[in-house]
């Protein structure tokens, strides 16, 4: 991990190329660097987030916690605001969940070998490797669950509630990583590996169990009153849509107002509000008494959205521009009513 390496290929050298325009990320050919530019799936985007998204080594560095059991842990070596993206990267590996099979250990490039070798468990077989490491793949509009090997991102060590969020860009073929809160420089980068939200107990058997074998000791986990809060996000999230379909718009409206001002307590991250801001477009779109309310919600979806993967290109925004737009092009839009 001393030595540098290409943002591509992984390839680790002395003499590396760097970008003509950022100064900052680096290759180890010119080929490197063209493919690396491509924003289609199997580039690496970088066109899109050529001094955007944060470089290893000058926004962030993989290094050891110190901590027993740990290893290694992604640390930033600036401040990240929330919303900053602190780094786009490409699956090495990308494969329909559960159809993962031991001759696809051969689709990773040579060049990531040493990187690939040092996930873990460090002596670990391919199979153990990829369980704990391969993170979620789906695109917005998959069918078929898709988990793929990303060789900086799987160093990220988990926190239930994380300072940073990510995202899996299918029409980019790359995973983005961002800042969900204010980081400080020097502090660890950390994401949730659980997804949604669990109770305590949850998370604890999951964690402790294959492949984890962890106890967490994050805030959430040793502070009560934060995990009921957390719990509480969960509720409310749930009873938007299950109050909006029995008519009641009103108070399933005071409950998305409550659940914003939780995660602007908890900092969460502004994927969540996007969520939260689309189910109560859908909730107070269904009446015409409403419809300045359901507006109101469908921009900041999309701001939000925006926001969050600065990419305009991306599914789900252009999805809510097109309902802000034209909101009646939504199933539940009832402007009679
Ligand atoms: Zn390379
Ligand atoms: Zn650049
Ligand atoms: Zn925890």
């Amino acid at each position: 991990m001393e030595r540098p390496f290409c943002a591509f290929c992984y390839a680790s050298s002395d003499k590396l190329l760097k970008c003509g325009q950022c100064l900052q990320r680096l290759y180890c050919s010119a080929e490197c660097q063209r493919n690396d530019w491509k924003t289609k799936p199997g580039g690496g985007c970088h066109k899109l987030y050529c001094g955007i998204a944060g470089e290893i080594n000058v926004d962030y560095e993989i290094k050891d916690t110190g901590k027993d059991g740990v290893g290694v842990g992604v640390f930033a070596l600036r401040e990240f605001d929330k919303n900053d993206m602190i780094l786009t990267e490409r699956p090495i590996l990308k494969v329909v969940e559960r159809q993962l099979v031991s001759h696809n250990i051969n689709e990773i490039p040579k060049t990531a070998a040493p990187l690939f070798e040092s996930l873990l468990p460090v002596d670990g077989r391919f199979q153990q490797k990829w369980d704990k490491n391969a993170m979620d793949c789906t695109g917005e509009e998959d069918a078929k669950k898709e988990s793929g090997l990303f060789l900086v991102l799987s160093r990220i060590n988990h926190d239930c509630l994380g300072n940073a969020d990510h995202q899996y860009l299918a029409h980019r073929g790359i995973k983005i990583l961002v800042a969900a809160k204010h980081i400080p420089k020097g502090h660890e980068i950390t994401i949730s590996y659980l997804g949604s939200f669990k109770p305590k107990h949850e998370r604890n058997i999951r964690l402790l169990s294959y492949p984890f074998h962890f106890i967490c000791r994050c805030d959430v986990c040793t502070n009560d009153e934060l995990d009921q809060k957390l719990a509480r996000t969960k509720d409310l999230d749930r009873a938007i849509l299950t109050l909006g379909a029995k008519g009641k718009i009103e108070v399933a409206m005071r409950k998305g107002r409550a659940l914003l001002s939780l995660y602007e307590q908890l900092q969460q991250s502004t994927w969540l509000y996007q969520r939260t801001y689309y189910d109560l477009f859908q909730v107070a779109i269904t009446k015409k008494k409403y419809y300045k309310d359901a507006m109101h919600f469908m921009e900041k979806a999309h701001e939000a959205a925006l926001a969050y993967t600065q990419d305009p290109q991306h599914p789900q925004v252009l999805r809510l521009q097109e309902l802000l737009i034209s909101p009646e092009t939504h199933r539940n839009y009832r402007i009679i009513g």
